[in-house]
């Protein structure tokens, strides 16, 4: 390996693509330069995802498609959630992978890589569920020009019936709040006004020193000199809470937005998917966001199709929808993943039926979001820049809330990318708002 070069391919959630900016940083650390394309590069790295079958599918086409390389001398690796889940199989469906890591290895990552370097043509990092530490690195090549990532927590502990990550990220493992609060402040220094807490369960946070709990972290962030902006994500609803609604209230920089997963409106479905909370114990928590002073958007994951989900229990997240009426809603079919529990259960809900419930929950979703989003009309709204849309003349941005706002701008010089511009909302679309800068 001369010049030392690597390509690094990122599948999946945020967590992935913040643990993508921690691994290029330590690469880069060691040596190795990043390229663009697989042909440039010495070693080809796949961070990967499992959360559904498509996406542990599309690994092994990739690795499929590049193992021509193989023979050229260059060196593949495969980290993240498919390379715990599937560990050493691993090398014997792509044999010329020589490096498989999970998220849980990433802190021994120098070590596995000068093990590769050394010639060594099996290297594994798979920890199941044993590690208490997370990964901390000041290595972080961030990516993203204006909005910077902090994972506060890794792992999860819930063990919902369908999902591998309590599988293939571990035990739940929070940083220390000093640890955070440095790598905040450091990240002002470089010049980022907007932070976004990262977790499986951001808010199952426990801090190990027990000096912040987590609406304490996220005041003490927010009062970080320099950062405007500060977000969280994914939350659970089982550790919401009233506490995060009060911090929202009370510091400005924390965003009026949460993103709550309720995943279905059914409370049997729920205990089903061992979400251990009820409908009504979801709802409490609706009421509460939607009494704070501020007006917080909300968005959700929702999950159609679940092993025994009849009819009418489907009816019940539709009924949820019309009830909680939020901004956004991220959905999905039902897919059985290895290892999980309901594996088990009969997956007794045609692909079919499932697509037919999904295209009528999106369409629910999208009167009300339209709804929503007309009531903003003539509202003028903070909107951070992130570039612009030449094509339609137009500025690209993002509000406190997360909406997409695209506006017009009335100088030759466009506003720069991190600036924050207020616009008047004269236009919706079913997923953006449209404006002007006044
Ligand atoms: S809370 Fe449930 S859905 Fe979320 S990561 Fe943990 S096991 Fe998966």
């Amino acid at each position: 390996m001369s010049g030392k070069t690597f390509y690094l391919e990122t599948f999946g959630c945020q967590m992935n693509a913040h643990d993508s900016e921690k691994v290029i940083g330590t690469l880069e650390q060691q040596g190795y330069a990043q390229v663009d394309s697989e042909e440039a590069a010495d070693l080809l790295l796949y961070n990967t995802c499992s959360i559904r079958d498509k996406a542990e599918q599309k690994v092994f086409h990739r690795l499929n498609d590049y193992k021509k390389l193989a023979k050229a001398g260059k060196r593949f690796g495969v980290i993240g959630c498919v390379a715990q889940q599937e560990g050493e199989k691993i090398f014997e469906r792509a044999p010329y992978v020589s490096l498989v890591a999970g998220s849980a290895s990433y802190r021994r990552l120098p070590e596995l890589i000068a093990r590769m370097e050394a010639g060594e043509t099996r290297v594994t990092g798979l920890d199941d569920r044993q590690t208490d530490e997370a990964f901390e690195t000041e290595f972080t090549a961030r990516k993203n020009p204006y909005r910077a990532y902090i994972t506060i927590i890794e792992g999860c502990d819930k063990f919902c019936a369908y999902c591998v990550v309590p599988y293939t990220r571990g035990k739940e493992r929070s940083r220390g709040s000093e640890s955070v609060l440095e790598e905040a402040k450091r990240i002002a220094g470089m010049g980022y006004t907007e932070i976004q807490l990262l977790g499986q369960n951001v808010n199952s946070y426990r801090d190990p020193t027990g000096k912040k709990s987590f609406a304490e972290l996220l005041a003490a962030v927010g009062e970080v000199d320099g950062i405007r902006r500060v977000r969280f994500t994914t939350s659970h609803p089982r550790d919401f809470t009233r506490d995060i609604v009060e911090v929202i209230d009370a510091v400005p920089t924390l965003c009026d937005h949460v993103h709550l997963p309720v995943q279905s409106g059914s409370t049997r479905v729920l205990r089903a998917m061992a979400r251990e909370y009820t409908r009504e114990w979801y709802l409490e928590r609706m009421d509460w966001i939607k009494a704070a002073k501020r007006k917080i958007s909300l968005s959700t994951d929702i999950i159609v199709g679940f092993p025994g989900e009849t009819p009418a229990e489907f009816e019940e997240t539709i009924t949820l929808l019309n009830e909680v009426q939020y901004d956004v809603v991220f959905a999905f079919k039902y897919s059985p993943r290895p290892n999980t529990p309901s594996l088990v259960m009969i997956d007794s809900i045609s692909d079919e039926e499932k697509s037919k419930r999904l295209q009528i929950l999106l369409d629910r979703q999208r009167e009300i979001q339209r709804a929503n989003y007309d009531r903003r009309l003539g509202e003028v709204l903070e909107v951070m820049v992130e570039g612009n849309n030449p094509a339609r003349e137009q500025i690209v941005g993002r509000s406190s809330q997360n909406i997409p706002v695209n506006f017009s701008w009335p100088h030759p010089i466009a506003p720069a990318p991190g600036s924050y511009q207020q616009v008047r909302i004269t236009r919706t679309f079913p997923n953006s708002l449209v404006g002007e800068a006044v």
